[in-house]
């Protein structure tokens, strides 16, 4: 049986989405993920293409129905007419999601150490920049609405992806975007002081 990898090992696949770029926020949203501590083992910049984007956003039922119900819901509010089933605005919106996505370069990097999906989570903030908490990513660098979304019929523009779930979620999303040969196994001298156990390598 192989052993279980260690914790320091973990996974989390990060995206500066068209918006991050055009921004110009590339090196702010970085520095924010690598002076945490966690390592970056791969990096690049690319237009995505819709293929990899669907593969990528591969959202169920359920997401498109709780989603679709939330724009409906803000429809009838706003007395538009609601003219398809929930289902159908959920669906929408991973639609504009990918003409978003694929509307610009992106830069995607791998990150790992420990924790690192709940740490980039947090550092990266809610799906929506107006109620992200303040200190977040999305909530410190810009200001976009499910509301203005809904009424313009375009996807939330919040900077940055990052992996959701396990790793094996982590290892699903890193596989559409970087060949094995395109991550670098290396060790960073900080290692030491966040990880190792008898610390004996400091004082001389
Ligand atoms: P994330 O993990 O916070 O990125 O959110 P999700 O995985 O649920 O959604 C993927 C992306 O779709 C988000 O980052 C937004 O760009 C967009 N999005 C999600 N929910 C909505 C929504 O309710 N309305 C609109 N217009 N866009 C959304």
């Amino acid at each position: 049986m192989s052993k279980p990898s260690h914790p320091k090992k973990e996974l989390s696949y990060v995206m500066i989405k068209p918006d991050g770029i055009q921004r110009s926020l590339v090196g702010e949203i970085i520095k924010r993920i690598e002076r945490t501590g966690l390592k970056i083992i791969a990096l690049k910049m690319f237009v995505p293409t819709e293929e990899q984007c669907w593969t990528h956003y591969n959202k169920d039922d359920a997401w498109f129905t709780s989603k679709g119900e939330r724009t409906v819901e803000f429809r009838k509010k706003s007395g538009l007419p609601v003219e398809k089933e929930a289902i159908e605005y959920g669906k929408d919106i991973v639609r504009a999601l990918i003409k978003y996505m694929t509307s610009g370069p992106v830069v995607g990097f791998v990150v790992e150490g420990n924790s690192s999906v709940t740490v980039v989570k947090k550092l990266v903030g809610g799906t929506e920049p107006a109620t992200s908490d303040v200190g977040t990513i999305r909530g410190d660098y810009t200001i976009d609405t499910y509301s203005i979304c809904d009424v313009d019929g375009r996807a939330v523009r919040n900077l940055i992806h990052c992996t959701d779930g396990d790793q094996t979620e982590a290892q699903r999303e890193i596989a559409i975007w970087f060949k094995p040969e395109e991550i670098t196994n290396y060790r960073l001298v900080q290692e030491e002081i966040l990880y190792d156990v008898d610390l004996d390598g400091i004082l001389e």
